[in-house]
């Protein structure tokens, strides 16, 4: 790329005040992580790459490559014409549907797309192409660099077993089994006998938790090898397995690694990521909690020691599961590509590991030998999803309309390929955005994590905020206490309780949050009304005057977070004071004195003089689905109502939380107890039931997929399947009724 270049020219532009502020922040403080020196950047071999993937991953690459004045190709489906990393890039190439299949999964489009833009590189990112040895290979032929491992090293650790083999010969720990090629009944139940139960199969081609069965004695064994191998046989093709000992108390804890062309490999130290659900990661820190620098550098060397093995390049990640109670550590995968928790390890080592990538594919030698790599605070990440935490962490799919993430700094950083307005897809992951922190130590990082989580605002769909929060917040997080099965072991203090009686289950703090949002709202529509535009939810005139005051009912149903439950209705009376001040009175709450306004007009922030206390607010209304909404942070808390359709009570009843309110509870509402009902929206991609059988309860009655995950859904009683009109391959939306059992 020529001097001129804007990239170049960026990068010359903004290297400068960035050392500069760097420089200063590290004078004034020790408290800022060893962040990245962007007066060092060196121009690198390679001028253009193409980012095949999409999401806040490929809007990540981009920076980077701007940061050395490479040019970015982005490449995008149907769904994401209008993306951020289609926007973010200086090229973009359509290259298909929707469906990842036909679109991030093809292999041949990309290709073609890097050939056409003349790029020298392919960045696979993590998911989609980025462990296909297939494409690697393709990479090659066509004379493009794939950034990442050689084809073969991928081949190799993408089957478990094959991976076990090759690791033992290497002298690295694997977890006690059998990983033959042997695959009779007989052999593999011997074995299970030998290794002693619990024992774990697993599908050698498996991956995200697939075709794995615990089994706890040697009358279980033979069915569950018989179930593990269908599902393995009907996930990857392939049915073969590997036996090997359960760990009952797992740390899952990860070692970063780094190969060059040169033969050079180093670690980067460890992360945490025991914290999973659904057998996958939400929580991720380095280093690890509790661990010695003994400890550290033993495993910090058998994952040098497993890459080496296999001729290993690029980026990596080498899995160990840690047996608590013993404090033995085993290989247990490797992951050929950048990883999605990558960050936390930049912020306590300060590289830009896919600054490494870019320099090592372009044929540098590794930036840093081990010694010179350091370790320096402790840092998390929190992968914020849109989900449904209450029906099981099951993705849920919408649109963004309130998108306003913590703000960023040298210790703070938000990786998201979403903003505002945009669509979270049923087709691809429902990961919205990663916040990662940095402190000085384990607990400074962890009150900056608490803080962040608290400040990220998202409305539109439902999200994991909430239940991030209170993880952050719980004791034994706290005390560094993790092992897999965290979240389960600790389930009654991380998710929300279901009410079982509507009105006095009503926090206190709820009722205030409403008066909050009803006041706020107050000063917005008053604001509204003076520009000439109707305010939200006072879409009427009507009011009475009361010695020259203007008093109102407002009426809210409160969306508790513990999911399919009623909508619980509140009222409230707001009288707008002749000093432009409101009283808000209801249902079990004093009457509160309220002044204050908008902070600037069009912005979500308020401040507001609460009974002579002055607190910040921020709230947000918008309309989905024909409903409106109302979401309030303030504090520490996120307070969710919906607004029935305007009922002009002028009455003095504000023991509203009787009155029904309409369509709302209804949908909210599991209708009739055999309704069979979608809990996430997806695709059906298989379907056992047919009008006029008989199910038992429990029974599976279709397989619906979205996001990389496959939910059974269940037949809720016993009966006969009726009014089913579901067919193989139809997209259903969330709450559907899919069919009735009689
Ligand atoms: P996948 O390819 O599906 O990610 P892994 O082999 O990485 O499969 O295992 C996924 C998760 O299963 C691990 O993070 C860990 O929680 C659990 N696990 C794997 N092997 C064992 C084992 N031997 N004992 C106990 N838990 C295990
Ligand atoms: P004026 O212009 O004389 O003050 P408005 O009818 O325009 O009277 O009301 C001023 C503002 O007071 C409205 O825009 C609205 O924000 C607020 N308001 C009106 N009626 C009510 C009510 N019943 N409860 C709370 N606030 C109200
Ligand atoms: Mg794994």
């Amino acid at each position: 790329m020529g001097r001129g270049s804007t990239a170049y020219r960026y990068v010359v532009l903004m290297a400068k005040p960035y050392w500069k502020w760097g420089q200063i922040c590290r004078a004034l403080s020790s408290s800022v992580p060893p962040i990245h020196k962007e007066d060092k950047v060196k121009r690198v071999g390679i001028k253009k790459i193409l980012i095949a993937n999409r999401g806040e991953i490929a809007c990540r690459v981009m920076r980077t490559a701007q940061k050395l004045g490479v040019q970015t190709v982005a490449v995008y489906s149907d769904a994401d014409r209008h993306a951020k990393h289609v926007h973010d890039a200086d090229e973009a190439v359509h290259i298909g549907p929707a469906p990842a299949s036909a679109s991030y999964l093809n292999a041949s489009a990309i290709v073609t797309a890097a050939l056409e833009t003349q790029a020298q590189a392919i960045h696979p990112g993590y998911g989609f192409l980025s462990e296909s040895s297939q494409f690697a290979e393709l990479c090659k032929q066509k004379g493009i660099i794939f950034m990442g491992p050689p084809s073969a090293a991928i081949q190799a650790m993408g089957d478990k077993s094959v991976a076990k083999t090759m690791m033992s010969a290497a002298g690295v720990p694997v977890v006690p089994g059998y990983h033959g090629e042997d695959q009779s009944v007989l052999l593999l139940q011997a074995e299970a006998n030998r290794i002693g139960y619990p024992v774990l199969i697993k599908a050698t081609q498996g991956g995200g938790g697939k075709g794995m069965r615990i089994v706890h004695s040697e009358s279980e064994f033979s069915e569950s090898l018989a179930s593990a191998q269908r599902e393995s046989q009907a996930a990857f093709g392939d049915s073969r397995v590997l036996i090997e000992k359960y760990v009952s108390q797992p740390r899952h804890i990860e070692v970063q690694i780094f190969g060059d062309k040169h033969g050079n490999v180093v670690h980067l130290n460890e992360r945490d990521c025991s914290v999973q659900r659904r057998h996958q990661k939400i929580i991720e820190e380095a280093p690890a909690p509790h661990i010695t620098s003994e400890f550290r550098q033993r495993i910090g060397q058998a994952a040098v020691n497993a890459a080496k093995a296999v001729g290993y390049e690029s980026a990596g990640t080498v899995e160990f599961i840690v047996d608590t109670l013993s404090g033995d550590f085993y290989f247990m995968e490797m992951n050929t590509r950048l990883q999605v928790e990558h960050p936390v390890t930049e912020m306590v080592t300060g590289q830009d590991l896919v600054e490494w990538q870019i320099r090592v594919a372009s044929g540098e030698v590794l930036p840093l030998q081990q010694d010179q790599i350091k370790l320096s605070g402790h840092s998390f990440e929190a992968r914020i999803y849109a989900e449904n935490v209450p029906k099981g962490f099951l993705p849920a799919a919408g649109l963004l309309h309130h998108y306003h993430p913590p703000a960023i700094s040298s210790t703070v950083r938000v990786e998201s390929g979403v903003g505002k307005g945009d669509a979270v897809s049923v087709f691809y992951d429902p990961m919205i955005a990663k916040l990662v922190v940095w402190g000085q130590d384990r607990s400074a990082a962890l009150i900056k994590l608490h803080d962040c989580l608290t400040k990220f605002q998202i409305s539109g769909l439902p999200t994991n905020i909430g239940f991030l929060k209170t993880l952050a917040n719980h004791h034994a997080f706290a005390a560094g206490d993790v092992d897999t099965h965290f979240i389960e072991r600790f389930k009654p203090d991380l998710l929300p309780v279901p009410l079982v009686k509507q009105d006095d289950a009503v926090p206190q703090e709820t009722r205030v949050g409403a008066a909050l949002a009803a006041a706020a709202i107050s000063t917005t529509s008053s604001r509204s009304k003076e520009m000439g535009s109707k305010g939200f939810i006072w879409n009427s005139e009507l009011g009475f005057r009361l010695n020259h005051e203007y008093s109102r009912i407002l009426h809210f149903d409160w969306k508790p977070e513990a999911g399919d439950v009623p909508l619980v209705p509140l009222a409230l009376r707001v009288t707008h004071g002749k000093l432009g001040d409101y009283t808000v009175e209801g249902h079990k709450l004093e009457k509160i004195c309220i002044t204050g306004k908008q902070v600037e007009s069009d912005s979500h922030e308020y401040r507001l003089h609460v009974n002579n206390k002055s607190i910040s607010l921020s709230l947000v209304q918008f309309h989905q689905g024909g409903v409106s909404h109302v979401d309030l942070w303030e504090g520490e808390r996120h307070h969710q109502f919906t607004v029935p359709m305007p009922q002009f009570d002028t009455s003095d009843e504000l023991s509203g939380e009787h009155r029904s309110s309409g369509g709302q509870h209804e949908r909210n509402q599991v209708q009739t107890p055999g309704a069979v009902i979608a809990p996430m929206a997806g695709r059906v991609v298989k379907l056992f039931a047919d009008n006029g059988i008989k199910v038992k309860k429990g029974d599976a009655i279709l397989v619906l997929e979205a996001m990389k995950m496959e939910h059974v859904v269940q037949a809720p009683v016993e009966g006969w399947v009726r009014g089913c009109k579901i067919e193989v391959g139809q997209q259903v939306s969330d709450n559907t009724i899919l069919c009735h059992i009689e």
